[in-house]
């Protein structure tokens, strides 16, 4: 009676269910035929009465969800975080056997369930699968190797009494497990088969995927890679000494350590990856690994194996990033010891870098010409991977691949952040960007780059299918999920491939982070796709900021601009009322000089002052200033250097923005093109009545220059353009103060040459598609089908500035005491009249009436003078006489570079009244000549035969 009476209560609940379960929760998004919706929740804001009191896993299953017949709830994980939630992972089981293809979360907050998601079977397939199997394990084996192929297997390659056996807690067996699995993991009930799992671990070629076989017909149902690929590296040896701990043993010190972190780093010496010494295949390299040690605790090993040991040190700061920002111990969160193996050979030792499921291992890359793989990114990468099976476990195929993958690359970007003093630049985004092999190429912030789309089903997108290419393009479609990353840390305006404007604040890269984190370990699923880390991601915004939370306005905009989902339609607001609080944008350097340069930025809406913060790119740490507008000029820098500037404000709403990404450029060089200090040296010499020469000291890489001189009373300049260092000036004003100053163009190396370090075109190489290569000047990109031109090699698209003026130089030209300027000198007409101290032109020649007659004072043409001398009347560089007139005392000054000169003074007539050897020393000289003994007139005073100025004697 008793049990008949609880049937009877049963049923009655059944009955209660069937008419209101539709109303017990929100369906987030439908589940495939035969299957729970894959993501409910029962506090959306327009329904706030549908609420789920839990009280267990199994209970809240039945209560919401039709049950299969046989089924069972296996709690696989139950996690308490620090928001209150409790999370329960479950799978589930028919008949005792457990559906691979199932796994569902519950969350639940104060004895309420918030949402729940994932995969569930609700309905009886009856036709499509068998409760027991007909082929024997045996039988599906051979199935499994014949699609694998592989000439051993890992139970093979140890003793034969090792069917089953166990490696570092990992069991591994040639017996097939009993599962239920959909066909090429379609989520529909009417796919579900009973199938073997096998776990197809090889060791020629090295290997590892699970196979599922039909237990029924031997039909292979699907194939899981297990093996994560490398698929990001930077210079890795290349970030200096870097602080590790290691472990004391006996005398020397080994990198290992067993505390808050668990690591140890093996050197495989060379050895194959697959085999140890004897020949004897492995599966962890166990026989073929020595610990690196070393006589001191510090590691000086050098050459190559630096790269190597920065496995080890990434590894540290890998770890460190998920214990100190994700509370996460270890990959597992156990705390689980990491072995990290280099240097191994072979085809599958070489040009490779995996996590294997307990252990890591990073190649040298010789067949790329490359460094080990160990760039920090990619030990990150890896590392996650490892986080990523002990969660959402998204499988390695397909969307759920691509997912997979991705995450590894925003936790590869995330520790390189956090490594390098938390600073979001350019390089943050860039995964192997250095490396040689363009198929190892990420970039976050611009995935098509590097060949992958941005837009779900967008340009590049690739197949999805079941036995495509890269295991459905998990290394190229990653690119979307990317890319959503990206833009929730930064912030992005612009549309996507189908169309859809999109403008998105930034949150920041920390915060990116964490909603990234916990949708991976709080609701991403074996089989979740992009509208499956659409909830996922939405779910943990929400978790971490609230419902209205700019957060969770930001991730779902960011799904919509790569083209997952519906715009955010809640009452979230970013702003405040005045800076949406995303990172500035547009930060760019122009006017680069050797010493200086301007920055531009995007003005922020509301915001008027930023804080400004730059340094030297090989310095730590920046220097800061508050900038009031969008422009701030750096001058005082250091030459050729290169310099990193980056903002961030105060966000109305109390908060700091995130900082803008980080803008490098470097100060000009010196040499070619001069160097945009001023002219210096600028001198006046020969002045004569009407003309002088200017001179100044020339600039290496200069030939032109900027010539401007003009009365001292007049208000501008005469300018003319002047090759080489002197400048001869003519049809000056006699007496007259000139001022003169010189400037040039400078040419600065604002960019760099974008053909630096890139190698020659070589005809016969075997160049692959991202290659690039200098071919007659030009730099060339290999695409799918040819070259594509990228542009002329060099540096010539530096800025061209004007260095500043020289000093201004003043000179006086001479008094036109012989009056010789012959235009204003009437021709003598020999009926006129004249006075004494008239003066006329007659053939060329200047006259003065004297109480004594008309003598010669000078002549229109100088060429006369000189003729009759042997000299060029203009060309007394440094030769001076004063005064002029004069009467007693004559001064002749002179530059010297001889012991002895020899002075003569000449008359009109070329008749010597003055001849003397007199003492001179180098550089300047002055002798005094008593002329007062002299018949007043024109002379000439000579010093040898190359200076001669004419004087007056009165
Ligand atoms: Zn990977």
């Amino acid at each position: 009676m008793k049990k008949k009476l609880n049937i009877l209560i049963a049923f009655a609940m059944v009955l209660m269910l069937s008419s209101y379960g539709q109303e017990k929760y929100n369906i987030v998004q439908k589940g495939g035929d035969g299957m729970a919706p894959r993501a409910i929740d029962f506090d959306a804001a327009q329904n706030g009465a549908k609420k789920s009191s839990f009280s267990s896993p199994e209970i809240f299953m039945s209560e919401h969800f039709d049950k299969v017949p046989g089924q069972g709830v296996i709690i696989s994980e139950v996690v308490k975080d620090e928001l209150g939630f409790t999370h329960y992972r479950l799978q589930q089981s028919i008949n005792g056997i457990p559906v691979e293809s199932s796994m569902y979360l519950i969350h639940v907050k104060n004895g309420q369930v918030t949402s729940a998601n994932g995969e569930w079977f609700t309905a009886t397939p009856a036709k499509s699968f068998a409760k027991s199997s007909t082929l024997s394990s045996a039988q599906a084996l051979q199935k499994a190797k014949d699609v694998i192929k592989a000439k051993q297997y890992v139970w093979e390659a140890r003793a034969p009494r090792a069917n089953n056996k166990t490696f570092r807690g990992e069991k591994v067996s040639s017996e097939g497990e009993l599962v239920y699995i959909t066909k090429n993991n379609a989520m529909n009930a009417n796919a579900l088969r009973l199938a073997y799992k096998f776990d197809m671990y090889s060791v020629e070629p090295f290997g590892r995927k699970e196979v599922f076989v039909d237990a029924s017909n031997g039909e292979i149902l699907f194939i899981e890679e297990k093996i994560h690929h490398v698929d990001g590296t930077t210079d890795t040896g290349y970030y200096g000494p870097q602080n590790i701990t290691v472990t004391q043993n006996g005398g020397r010190y080994e990198m290992r350590q067993s505390g808050d972190r668990k690591l140890a780093l093996y050197d495989m010496q060379g050895a194959q990856l697959q085999v140890n010494a004897t020949g004897t295949a492995i599966l962890e390299p166990t026989n073929t690994r020595s610990i690196y040690s070393s006589q001191t605790k510090d590691f000086r090993i050098g050459g190559e194996q630096n790269h190597r040991t920065a496995a080890y040190w990434g590894a540290e700061k890998t770890w460190d990033m998920f214990k100190n920002e994700f509370n996460r111990s270890s990959y597992d969160n156990r705390g689980s010891n990491i072995n990290i193996y280099v240097n191994g050979a072979g085809r599958y030792g070489d040009d490779n870098a995996f996590w294997s499921g307990t252990w890591m291992y990073y190649g040298n890359t010789r067949q790329l010409q490359g460094t080990p793989v160990t760039a920090l990114d990619v030990v990150g990468h890896e590392m996650v991977h490892g986080v990523t099976q002990e969660s959402g476990a998204m499988v390695y195929q397909g969307e759920s691949g691509a997912l997979n993958e991705s995450y590894s690359d925003m936790f590869g970007s995330l520790v390189e952040y956090y490594t390098f003093n938390k600073v979001v630049d350019a390089k943050v985004w860039k995964l192997a960007d250095k490396h040689p092999d363009p198929r190892l190429k990420r970039d976050l912030s611009n995935p098509k780059q590097h060949n992958q789309p941005d837009t779900y089903r967008g340009t590049n997108w690739v197949s999805t299918a079941q036995g495509s290419a890269d295991n459905g393009g998990v290394h190229t479609n990653s690119g979307v999920m990317n890319h959503w990353f990206y833009i929730v840390s930064q912030g992005a305006k612009g549309s996507n491939d189908n169309g859809t404007a999109y403008d998105v604040e930034g949150i920041g890269i920390e915060k990116a982070g964490k909603i990234a984190y916990r949708s991976l370990t709080n609701y991403l699923t074996r089989s979740s796709k992009y509208a499956d880390a659409r909830n996922a991601v939405i779910n943990a915004a929400k978790d971490l900021y609230g419902a209205n939370s700019c957060e969770i306005k930001v991730v779902t905009n960011a799904m919509n601009a790569v083209g997952v989902g519906a715009k955010f339609t809640g009452n979230a607001n970013c702003d405040g009322g005045g800076g949406d609080c995303s990172a500035v944008s547009g930060v760019a350097a122009s006017n680069i000089t050797k010493n200086g340069a301007t920055i531009n930025w995007n003005a922020v809406t509301g915001i008027s002052t930023y804080t400004f913060e730059y340094k030297k790119a090989a310095d730590a740490s920046y220097t800061t200033s508050s900038v009031t507008g969008t422009s701030k000029t750096l001058d005082g820098l250091t030459v050729d250097t290169a310099y990193e500037v980056r903002l961030k404000y105060a966000c109305t709403n109390g908060e700091t923005a995130p900082y803008s990404t980080v803008i490098r450029f470097t100060t000009a060089t010196d040499g070619g093109g001069g160097d945009c200090n001023a002219v210096t040296g600028v001198n006046s010499s020969n002045i004569t009545i009407n003309s002088a020469t200017v001179s100044w000291t020339g600039i290496s890489g200069v030939s032109n220059y900027t010539f401007e001189y003009k009365k001292a009373a007049d208000a501008s300049y005469t300018t003319s353009t002047v090759s080489g260092a002197t400048t001869n000036l003519t049809g000056l004003a006699a007496n007259t103060k000139y001022e003169a100053r010189v400037k040039y163009t400078c040419s600065t190396d604002g960019g760099t040459d974008p053909c630096a370090g890139v190698p020659a075109y070589q005809a016969g190489n075997p160049y692959q598609v991202g290659d690039k290569v200098t071919y007659q000047g030009y730099l060339y990109e290999k695409t799918a089908t040819s070259w594509k031109n990228l542009g002329q090699c060099g540096t010539t698209g530096g800025n061209q500035i004007d260095a500043p003026y020289s000093a201004v130089i003043s000179f006086t030209t001479l008094e036109d005491t012989n009056g010789n300027n012959c235009d204003t000198i009437p021709e003598y007409q020999p009926g006129n009249t004249y006075s004494i101290g008239d003066k006329v032109k007659y053939f060329g020649t200047i006259y003065e009436l004297t109480a004594r007659g008309w003598i010669v004072i000078g002549s229109c043409d100088s060429a006369f003078f000189a003729s009759a001398f042997g000299s060029n009347l203009n060309n007394a560089t440094g030769f001076n006489v004063y005064p002029n007139p004069a009467s007693k005392d004559l001064n002749i000054s002179f530059k010297s570079l001889d012991n002895v000169s020899q002075i003569r003074i000449v008359n009109i007539l070329g008749k010597v009244v003055y001849n003397k050897e007199v003492k001179s020393t180098l550089g300047n000289n002055t002798i005094k000549v008593d002329v007062s003994g002299l018949n007043p007139g024109i002379y000439f005073v000579k010093r040898g035969n190359q200076d001669v100025k004419k004087v007056i004697i009165k």
